[in-house]
């Protein structure tokens, strides 16, 4: 695919390739992640997507004001790269255009039903943010309002004009955030509609997603990742595997059929807590999930001189610490399968993991991040 002209590219600066051809940036991103592995593993290649554009299932917008022709006005944007300046928005290129055209929507509506918007300079106001989550396969819609407070005036007219507007949504939440912070959601939640949650199939299997919960924002290519780092796993049916940072428990659920036991480690509450309902949803009666920390936990686990036979980690892109890669070589697993969203912290990981006992085997790229800057890698390492 050519390269394609963002309006917003040098505003938003999230899409630094996006005038580029497509193919282009994936050899620049295959050489990235091959530059940095060379010590370690030669890279079998980069699996990139068919239809780069739309990928995102999760949409945020920063409600927020730009003064025009004297008068201040609503707006709904992006956060350019890196800072806290507001750059409105329509149509984003990688986005789900659904959920892009909602937001559109809900700010006529928060405008002619005079809903203040939040001011960060000054504190007041009551609509912060709005988050869309679609689901790939199910087609179900999260709207989350960020709210200053938990009362939403009108609610009832607000809820049932979108909802006329857009029949496709399956739920609302209403996330309370009343403090001066650059996190975008609160601890508080209400319900306002639906079931509070949406679900969504991958490689077979149900997933509940909450609002505060991770869940990958390509569902094409997070499905080939986790294939992938399944078969990296060659699972005979009998292993304990566990399934290290697993957030709603995707991979861990994903790789269920084959394993004996699948043990999943999460420090998000939300997160763990719709692992484990997705595990009973899958009638996967042999995994457990467990809300802790993933180094916490595989401590106890060799000080119980308890064993896996595969770990699968998947940890943020900070990447593992050292005190997690010694727990995780001290339950001595076969197997360990990294997932990573960062290649930088992926070297240094497996430079550590190299001097202590394991040997990375195969990799490959996957472009889940097209014309951003990101990249994701799936490695094998086995116990040399
Ligand atoms: N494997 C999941 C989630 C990957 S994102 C998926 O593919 O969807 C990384 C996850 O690690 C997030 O859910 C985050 O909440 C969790 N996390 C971050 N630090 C952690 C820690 N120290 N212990 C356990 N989980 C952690």
């Amino acid at each position: 695919m050519s390269g394609v002209n963002c309006p917003y590219r040098k505003s938003c600066g999230g899409c630094t390739t996006i005038g580029q051809d497509y193919e282009s940036t994936l050899r620049k991103k295959e050489k990235w992640v091959e530059n940095l592995l060379r010590p370690y593993v030669r890279l079998d290649g980069i699996v990139g997507m068919e239809q780069p554009l739309h990928y995102r299932n999760k949409v945020h917008r920063v409600c927020s004001y730009e003064r025009f022709g004297g008068r201040e006005r609503h707006i709904a944007g992006i956060y350019a790269e890196g800072t806290h300046r507001v750059v409105p928005v329509k149509h984003c290129l990688i986005e789900n255009e659904t959920a892009d055209a909602m937001i559109d929507d809900l700010m006529d509506m928060v405008r002619s039903f005079r809903i203040r918007i939040y001011n960060e300079d000054t504190g007041v106001g009551l609509l912060r943010h709005i988050l869309i989550r679609t689901a790939h396969a199910t087609g179900q819609v999260m709207v989350v309002l960020v709210l200053t407070s938990p009362v939403l005036p009108g609610k009832k007219h607000f809820l049932k004009a979108l909802l006329a507007a857009h029949p496709e949504i399956t739920t609302v939440v209403i996330n309370i955030n009343d403090r001066r912070t650059s996190m975008v959601l609160g601890e508080r939640e209400q319900v306002a509609y639906g079931p509070g949650f949406i679900e969504d199939v991958l490689l077979g299997k149900r997933f509940r997603i909450s609002s505060r919960s991770f869940y990958q924002v390509n569902s094409v290519q997070a499905e080939r990742i986790y294939a992938q780092a399944i078969e990296y796993a060659t699972l005979k049916g009998r292993e304990t595997v566990v399934d290290a940072y697993c957030g709603i428990g995707t991979i861990g659920l994903a790789a269920s059929d084959r394993a004996g036991r699948v043990i999943g480690v999460e420090s998000n509450a939300d997160a763990a807590a719709d692992a484990a309902v997705n595990a009973k949803l899958n009638h996967a009666d042999h995994a457990l999930f467990i809300c802790d920390d993933a180094a916490d936990y595989l401590q106890r686990m060799a000080a119980e001189r308890k064993k896996a036979d595969v770990i699968f980690m998947d940890p943020p892109r900070s990447g593992s610490s050292e005190v997690f890669l010694e727990a995780a070589v001290a339950v001595s697993p076969g197997r360990i399968v990294y997932i990573s969203c960062n290649p930088e912290t992926l070297a240094r990981d497996l430079g550590w993991l190299s001097k202590h006992g394991y040997r990375a085997r195969k990799a490959m790229a996957f472009d889940q991040f097209c014309f951003a800057d990101h990249i994701e890698t799936v490695c094998l390492l086995t116990h040399s």
